[in-house]
């Protein structure tokens, strides 16, 4: 069993309590690592390390800042295969996954804002022929990072990397449940001389750990990505402190398939959309509206596409679909199959677990890629995010009601909008509640557009110049000068 450890002051440390969680192999459902059952005083004492670095790491030159991020990008691409197997080990995810997509997204985000800070610009504002204003933006001190367990390495650089580079020091919790990955970056930014304390990593509970940093009074910033619900709470917590925060929780987006659309193109990614990392992607399309002429195809042609997903070993190089991330997960989304059942529902595919898996995994966490028609747009099923490889697929017959469907939930985190026609795709994006919306694509980055959701799904946008921002506080210096100079 390998034992993680959490990284204070730039050492690797056990947690003050000598408590310790197991952290469980979703595809064996068995143990493989004890991670810290972190508390207060461990939280507090990488508050206290971030604290005494900033002074330093502050005034550090935002080149040699942007040297040690990219020596620090460099390694994750060198540790690439290590990091992917971590990541699928973690989370359940197949190794293709996390060695095409999450280590190297990962890499992107340190490579990404170290650069980025060495090309920042300021405003200046000239007042009539009396003043000049000009406004400096400073990092605000020790920023507390919460990441989920989806994309457990992606995620958590994102708001690492831009943190960092814009002279704030860190203290990061990743889940609990998908705790190796953040251990090995641990590891990574000590042997790249990321100096003590400039990034404190602490495992633990979010009830416990998460919670204290929201507390914390010396935690003045404070980014998270998880569930709405515990981004509720951490807004109850951040307020009376006045922390500025940034919410990025779930979804239930959208994916919207006009008759006119290049269909093999809609139904590929579609696939991916609604299945890819088992649909635990809070990007994934989890409710499909297609155009009624095009529907009995789509639908056909879809479960034809899950079915044919290679569900396996996460570890095998050729699995395509591989375990959920936890019992807890896999529960919920057996109960909203159920639920869909109780509602009247045809399940299209899927609904159970693979009856045929390989030894090592066959007491994991599967659940097969399930298709569901039949329901309304209010159902629960509809309305609440599942997280999981659960989809809807309903046909529309206007423009108008396919919007209405579309916008018709608590959430506004991403959109997939699949047509032809240029007028329809701009119009429509413009009317879809998201903060994303991808028009005959899916899941395509770049990193300098701003990124985040509207209504349930968060406030505040991460992303670019977005999160250059967000890290920093403007402070505007107005200088008056004489109007002659007698
Ligand atoms: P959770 O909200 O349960 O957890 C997210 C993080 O918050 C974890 O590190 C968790 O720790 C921690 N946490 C839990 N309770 C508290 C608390 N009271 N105070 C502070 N921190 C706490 O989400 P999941 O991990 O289950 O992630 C899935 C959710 O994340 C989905 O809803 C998904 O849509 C959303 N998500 C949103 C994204 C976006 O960009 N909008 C991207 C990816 C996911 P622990 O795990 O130890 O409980």
């Amino acid at each position: 069993m390998q034992t993680i450890l959490n990284y204070i002051d730039g050492e690797l440390r056990e947690p003050n309590a000598g408590e310790w969680l197991d952290s469980i192999e979703p595809a064996t459902a068995t143990p493989y690592a004890r991670v810290p059952d972190s508390d207060n005083s461990d939280v507090a004492a990488a508050v206290d390390a971030a604290k005494r670095a900033f002074p330093s790491w502050s005034r550090t030159p935002a080149a040699e800042r942007s040297r040690i991020l990219l020596d620090i990008a460099a390694r994750i691409d060198d540790q690439r295969e290590a990091l992917a197997r971590a990541e699928s080990i973690d989370n359940g995810k197949p190794i293709s996954l996390a060695r095409t997509v999450d280590v190297p997204r990962a890499a992107a985000n340190f490579r990404f804002f170290a650069t980025a800070i060495l090309h920042t610009e300021s405003e200046s504002h000239r007042t009539d022929d009396v003043a000049i204003n000009y406004t400096l933006r400073q990092p605000r001190g020790v920023a507390g990072l919460i990441s989920p367990w989806n994309l457990p390495l992606y995620l958590f650089t994102w708001k690492v990397a831009p943190a960092l580079a814009t002279g704030n020091t860190a203290v990061a919790k990743p889940s609990e449940v998908t705790p190796m990955t953040a251990y090995l970056l641990s590891e990574i930014c000590r042997d790249a001389g990321l100096p003590p304390g400039v990034l404190n990593v602490v495992h633990g509970l979010g009830p416990k750990v998460g919670e204290a940093m929201t507390l914390h009074p010396d935690v003045p910033t404070l980014s998270f990505t998880g569930g709405t619900a515990t981004g509720a709470r951490i807004g109850q917590n951040a307020a009376p402190l006045f922390k500025k925060l940034s919410l990025e929780l779930g979804g239930k987006n959208p994916n919207l398939v006009f008759a006119d659309a290049d269909l093999d193109d809609a139904i590929e990614t579609s696939i991916r959309s609604s299945f890819a990392n088992q649909g635990q992607i809070c990007l994934c399309g989890s409710r499909i509206l297609v155009e009624r002429p095009i529907y009995a195809e789509f639908v056909r042609r879809l479960v034809e596409g899950a079915n044919a997903l290679r569900i396996g070993d996460p570890l095998d190089d050729d699995t395509g679909f591989g375990a959920l991330v936890s019992a807890p997960q896999l529960d919920k989304v057996k109960q909203y199959v159920d639920i869909a059942r109780e509602e009247g529902a045809t399940i299209e595919c899927g609904g159970d677990a693979p009856t045929s898996l390989p030894d090592r995994v066959k007491s994991g966490y599967f659940f097969r890629p399930t298709v569901i028609s039949g329901l309304g747009p209010t159902s629960r099923v509809n309305q609440e995010e599942i997280f999981g490889p659960v989809v809807t697929v309903a046909p529309f017959d206007r423009e108008d009601e396919a919007i209405d469907i579309a916008n018709s939930t608590a959430y506004g985190l991403s959109s997939t909008v699949w047509t032809q026609n240029l007028s329809r795709a701009h119009r429509v994006a413009d009317r879809l509640a998201a903060g994303t919306v991808w028009v005959n694509t899916w899941m395509l980055r770049d990193l300098r557009v701003p990124f985040g959701g509207t209504r349930q799904s968060g406030v505040g946008r991460e992303g670019g110049e977005e999160a250059l921002r967000f890290f920093t506080e403007p402070k505007n210096v107005c200088i008056q000068y004489p109007l002659s100079d007698s």
